[in-house]
């Protein structure tokens, strides 16, 4: 039987005494498997099994025939700062819907799996703002998924913004600079070269004051949006208190 490094990301009281579990493992990608008699409190394979919590998962099948059985399961890191912080909790969550989001079932994506693990690992600690974990975990988890946007050029005089207020359209990357954006500002969003420059991969990101981190945040929005159906966006989210300020 394979043991797998795993995150749980959801999990629901089947019948009296199971759970289906949603996890990401390491080995395996977004798997859905069953564990019999695990509802949890009660003993340590239903904790072991509770959302954000990274553990080593053993048990058997999977793929498009065959529904993966939990055998086993013990506890890494319970992560039990964030879930005794409501904050935490919120943001933990949002990096949870992003995987939910974008993974495809069976596949795995080691690279991204090192990621989520360490951006818990850093709400875990809060040693930087949330908020700031949140914008690079997503910036680079879209650069993984070969969704990072192109350096900004602007696509008509060619010239490089720097600096200044750009015009941007999510779903081909296409970037006018404020000269040449005419009458052709719906389809996109303003936003500043350098945030942009930034989430191509670029600088050194940017300072956390103000407006800064709000339009970051809704840069990284817009994109997670083309690629996630029903993503709401972090600005949407009223329960994500100390963020924006
Ligand atoms: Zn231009």
């Amino acid at each position: 039987m394979a043991e797998e490094l795993s995150l749980i990301l959801r999990a629901s009281r089947y019948q009296d005494a199971s759970k289906i579990v949603t996890f990401f493992s390491r080995e395996g990608g977004l798997r859905t498997g069953f564990a019999r008699g695990a509802t949890a409190r009660d003993n340590r394979f239903g904790a072991s099994l509770e959302p954000v919590t990274l553990c080593r998962i053993v048990g058997r099948g999977g793929g498009p025939r065959s529904l993966y059985r939990i055998h086993h399961a013990s506890i890494l890191d319970p992560y039990r700062r964030i879930h005794a912080d409501y904050n935490r909790l919120s943001w933990a969550g949002l990096l949870v819907r992003f995987l939910l989001g974008v993974l495809p079932p069976d596949h795995p994506e080691p690279p991204l799996f090192s990621l989520a693990s360490e951006a818990l690992s850093l709400i875990e600690g809060e040693r930087d703002p949330p908020a700031q974990t949140w914008l690079s975990f997503a910036r680079e988890g879209l650069s993984l998924l070969g969704y990072r946007p192109a350096s900004p050029v602007c696509a008509r005089c060619h010239r490089i913004p720097s600096g200044e207020r750009i015009h941007f359209r999510p779903s081909d990357g296409t970037v006018l600079c404020r000269g040449c954006l005419g009458g052709e500002g719906k389809a996109g969003l303003e936003t500043s070269s350098d945030i942009l420059e930034w989430l191509s991969g670029g600088g050194e990101g940017f300072g956390l004051s103000g407006g800064r981190v709000a339009e970051a945040m809704a840069l990284v929005d817009r994109l997670i949006g083309e690629h996630v159906n029903g993503w709401i966006p972090v600005a949407s989210v009223p329960f994500l208190p100390d963020e924006r300020r």
